[in-house]
C-alpha cells in the first residue's frame, strides 16, 4: 500500500505537516471501502397476514384529510361521508376551556380567531422552529420562537400544543367518523405522506395516529397511493415509469415514480411547500382589488374585507372549473360590491403559478435521469388540479401522455390509503406484499459506534456489504457484534449476536481488508458472512432479527430513536473525539518511540506530558477540552511531523518505500 500525497520537490516536502494526521490519513486511506448499498430484485410475497378488523386510508392533508375504506361486498374503495362533509379541512381550533373542534367548524374561526386556530399543522410536523423560521410570520398563530432543535411548539392560550398532538386530533376525528359511518370499531389505519417526509416528519405522523388510538399499520407515500387507486402497481410483472402531479391548497409536489412487480421506487421529487390554490385565490384578490380600485395593503389591513374577497375568489376559482364566467354581488358592511371574473382572465392570472409547477417537473425529470417520453403515465392529484387550465399545461408539457384524472383528485390519496389497507388486512390474496425490515441492521464499530449496513424499511429479501479494517497492530481476532436499532451507539440498541473471525494473519493496523456481507432473506432472516480479504479466511452466522421483538417493542425503539436524536449526535461527537484522541495518541507514542534520534530530550518529555494532558482529558466527558488537548499536541508534534515526513521522503527518492513510515 502507498500513500498518495503530492509531492513538492522546490519545497521538499509533502503538503501534509501533521504527525498523526498523516496516519490518520493513510488510516483512512485503507479503511475507504464503504461498498454502495446495492439493490437486488426484489421477491413478491402473497399477503400472509390474518384476517384483521377493518382497516382504514387515512389522507392526512395540509388543506384537507380524508378517511376511506374498501367495501367488504362490493370490493370498491370509497370516501367515507356524505357529498359535502367527505373533506375534512385540517384546521383545528382550540376553545376557551381548551376543547378542540376540528373540520368545517374550525375552519369557521380562521377569520374571527386566528390565533386559536390551526391550518397547515402538516407543514411543522417533526420540524423545529428554525426549519421553518423564514416562513414564521406567514402563520396566523403562534409559533414559540426556540432555539432548540425539538419539534416546534404552538402557544394557544397559554398552553403548549405540538404537532403531532395536533394533527392527532385530525386523526382521531377521522377515526370516529369512520366508526360511526360503519358503526364498527376502528383500531387499524394506513396513513399517507408526502415522498419527501424525512424519517422524523414519518415518525411523527405515526406517533400521531398512535395518540389518536391508531395502530399505523404502515405509512406509505401519496403518489404511491394515488397510483393504487388507478390499480397502477397492483399488476405482477407490471413495469412503468409515472409522474405523479399534486397541486393541493398550499403545496405543489411532483413525484417521478418507477413501478416493478408491485414495488414502488421514488426516482426523484421536486415541488414547492408555499405553492397551491391559494396561490391562486390571492391572484384573483388581487385583481378584484386592482379592478375597484382598492389599494391590496389597506384591503389586507382589513381582515374583514379582505377575508371576504379571499373566500368569493375561492368560489369564483371553483365555478370556473366548469363555467365560463363568474359574476356576483357581495356585501362588506355596508356596501355593496360587484364581482366578476372571466375564466380566461382567470387563466392569465394563474398562470405564473401553473408555469412554476412545471419548472419543478422539469427539474424532477432531470433528476431522475429522464426525458418525457420516458414517462408512461401521469396521475392528477389534489383539488386544484380540478382547474381545467392545469390540467391543459400539465398535458402539454407531458407531450399529452396519457392523464390520469377520472378519481376525484382531492379523493384518489385516501382512496389508495385504502386500497393498501385492505391488502394489508390480508383481504386480497392475490396481491403482492413487500414486507421491510422494521428497524436498521449494523455491526459494532470503533468507539461503541453503530455502523448500519442495512438501513430500516429496506424492502427483503436484500444483501448489503461493506469493508473494515483493524485499529490495532497484530491484531488476530476480530470481534463482530450485530445490532439492530436507530441510535448512533450500539449500547442503546438491541445486540442480536456477535461472532468472532479468528486467524487474521498478523499485519499492522489498518491493513487488513475485512469484508462484512449482510444477507437478508424474505423471511427476514438475516446472514452475516466475514471474510479477511488479503488471507481468505472466513466465518459466517445466521440471526433471526424479527423474533423476539414485539411490535410495541419496535415503536418504542424508534420513538426514543427521535426523542434522543440530539443526545445521541452529543454522544457520538464524544465518543468520536476519544476515538480520534487515542489514534492520535497511539501514533504519537509509535512513532515518537521508533524515531526518537529526531527529537531532544526535552521535546520527547513535553510530547509525553502533552500525551498524558489528552489522556486525562478523555478521562472526563468534555469533547471540547478534548479536541482542544488534540490540537495542542498535533501543534507540538508538527515541525517532528515534518522532519518524519523530509526523512520519508529523503528515503523513498533514494528507492525505499514510503510505507515503510
Ligand atoms: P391538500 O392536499 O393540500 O390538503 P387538497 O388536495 O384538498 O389539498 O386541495 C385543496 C385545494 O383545492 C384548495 O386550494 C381548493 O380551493 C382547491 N379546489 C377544490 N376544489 C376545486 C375546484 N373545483 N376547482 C379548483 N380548485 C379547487
Ligand atoms: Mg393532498
Amino acid at each position: 500500500m502507498h500513500l498518495s500525497v503530492r509531492y513538492d520537490p522546490k519545497e521538499k516536502k509533502f503538503p501534509i505537516t501533521n504527525l498523526a494526521h498523516i496516519e490518520l490519513k493513510m488510516r483512512h486511506f485503507l479503511t475507504n471501502f464503504a461498498v454502495a448499498l446495492t439493490k437486488i430484485k426484489i421477491n413478491i410475497k402473497d399477503g400472509t397476514i390474518k384476517k384483521s378488523d377493518r382497516v382504514i386510508g387515512i389522507d392526512l392533508g395540509t388543506t384537507n384529510s380524508l378517511v376511506a375504506i374498501v367495501d367488504p361486498v362490493t370490493r370498491e374503495a370509497y370516501c367515507l361521508g356524505e357529498p359535502e362533509d367527505k373533506i375534512v379541512p385540517s384546521v383545528i381550533h382550540i376553545g376557551d376551556d381548551h376543547s378542540v373542534t376540528i373540520g368545517k367548524k374550525a375552519a369557521a374561526y380562521l377569520t374571527v380567531e386566528p390565533e386559536h386556530t390551526v391550518y397547515s399543522v402538516k407543514r411543522l410536523l417533526g420540524r423545529s422552529y428554525t426549519d421553518i423560521a423564514g416562513h414564521a410570520a406567514s402563520y396566523g398563530y403562534a409559533l414559540v420562537e426556540d432555539q432548540t432543535k425539538a419539534m416546534v411548539n404552538i402557544d394557544i392560550r397559554g398552553r403548549m400544543y405540538n404537532p403531532i398532538e395536533l394533527s392527532s386530533y385530525i386523526l382521531k376525528a377521522l377515526r370516529e367518523k369512520a366508526q360511526t359511518l360503519i358503526g364498527e370499531p376502528v383500531s387499524k389505519a394506513v396513513i399517507t405522506v408526502p415522498a419527501y417526509f424525512n424519517d422524523s416528519q414519518r415518525q411523527a405522523t405515526r406517533d400521531a395516529g398512535k395518540l389518536a388510538g391508531l395502530d399505523v399499520m404502515r405509512i406509505i407515500n401519496e403518489p404511491t397511493a394515488a397510483s393504487l387507486a388507478y390499480g397502477i402497481g397492483l399488476l405482477k410483472h407490471e413495469s412503468k415509469t409515472i409522474a405523479v402531479y399534486d397541486l393541493g391548497g398550499g403545496t405543489f409536489d411532483i413525484t417521478i415514480l418507477s413501478i416493478q412487480d408491485g414495488v414502488f421506487e421514488v426516482l426523484s421529487t421536486n415541488g414547492d411547500t408555499y405553492t397551491g390554490g391559494d396561490d391562486f385565490d390571492r391572484a384573483i384578490v388581487e385583481y378584484w382589488c386592482l379592478q375597484m380600485q382598492l389599494d391590496l395593503k389597506e384591503a389586507e389591513a382589513d381582515q374583514q374585507l379582505y377575508q371576504t374577497l379571499r373566500l368569493e375568489a375561492e368560489k369564483a376559482k371553483k365555478y370556473l372549473s366548469s363555467n365560463e364566467s363568474y359574476s356576483r354581488q357581495i356585501k362588506v358592511k355596508d356596501s355593496y360590491l360587484e364581482l366578476s371574473l372571466e375564466k380566461d382572465t382567470f387563466e392569465s392570472l394563474i398562470k405564473p403559478v401553473v408555469e412554476k409547477t412545471l419548472a419543478c417537473c422539469a427539474l424532477a425529470l432531470q433528476d431522475a435521469g429522464l426525458e418525457v417520453p420516458a414517462i408512461d403515465e401521469v396521475v392528477m392529484v389534489g383539488g386544484s388540479t380540478r382547474t381545467p387550465y392545469v390540467v391543459e399545461k400539465v398535458s402539454g408539457f407531458f407531450h399529452g401522455t396519457h392523464i390520469n384524472n377520472s378519481i376525484n383528485p382531492d379523493e384518489v390519496v385516501a382512496i389508495g390509503a385504502a386500497i393498501e389497507a385492505d391488502i394489508l388486512a390480508g383481504n386480497r390474496k392475490d396481491m403482492l406484499l413487500i414486507d421491510v425490515t422494521p428497524l436498521s441492521l449494523g455491526i459494532e464499530t470503533v468507539g461503541g459506534m453503530m455502523d448500519t449496513i442495512i438501513p430500516r424499511n429496506t424492502k427483503v429479501p436484500f444483501q448489503a456489504g461493506r469493508q473494515y479494517t483493524t485499529s490495532v497492530d497484530g491484531q488476530s481476532k476480530l470481534k463482530i457484534a450485530v445490532y439492530q436499532g436507530e441510535r448512533e451507539l450500539v449500547d442503546d440498541n438491541r445486540k442480536l449476536g456477535e461472532f468472532i473471525l479468528g486467524n487474521i494473519p498478523a499485519m499492522p493496523a489498518g491493513l487488513p481488508k475485512i469484508d462484512i456481507h449482510f444477507i437478508l432473506n424474505a423471511d427476514g432472516i438475516l446472514k452475516i458472512e466475514a471474510t479477511e480479504l488479503r488471507s481468505g479466511v472466513r466465518q459466517d452466522i445466521e440471526i433471526k432479527p424479527q423474533y423476539g421483538l414485539t411490535d410495541a417493542q419496535v415503536e418504542d425503539m424508534l420513538l426514543s430513536a427521535m426523542q434522543n436524536a440530539e443526545t445521541d449526535m452529543q454522544k457520538r461527537m464524544l465518543a468520536e473525539a476519544k476515538a480520534e484522541a487515542g489514534q492520535v495518541i497511539y501514533y504519537c507514542r509509535k512513532l515518537t518511540g521508533s524515531h526518537s534520534d529526531l527529537l531532544t530530550e526535552h521535546e520527547l518529555a513535553s510530547i509525553r506530558d502533552m500525551i498524558e494532558l489528552l489522556e486525562l482529558a478523555c478521562n472526563g466527558d468534555d469533547r471540547e477540552t478534548i479536541n482542544k488537548q488534540i490540537d495542542r499536541l498535533n501543534d507540538m508534534t508538527r515541525p517532528f511531523a515534518e522532519k518524519l515526513m523530509d526523512d520519508a521522503i529523503g528515503k523513498a527518492l533514494t528507492g525505499k518505500k514510503l510505507d515503510a513510515l
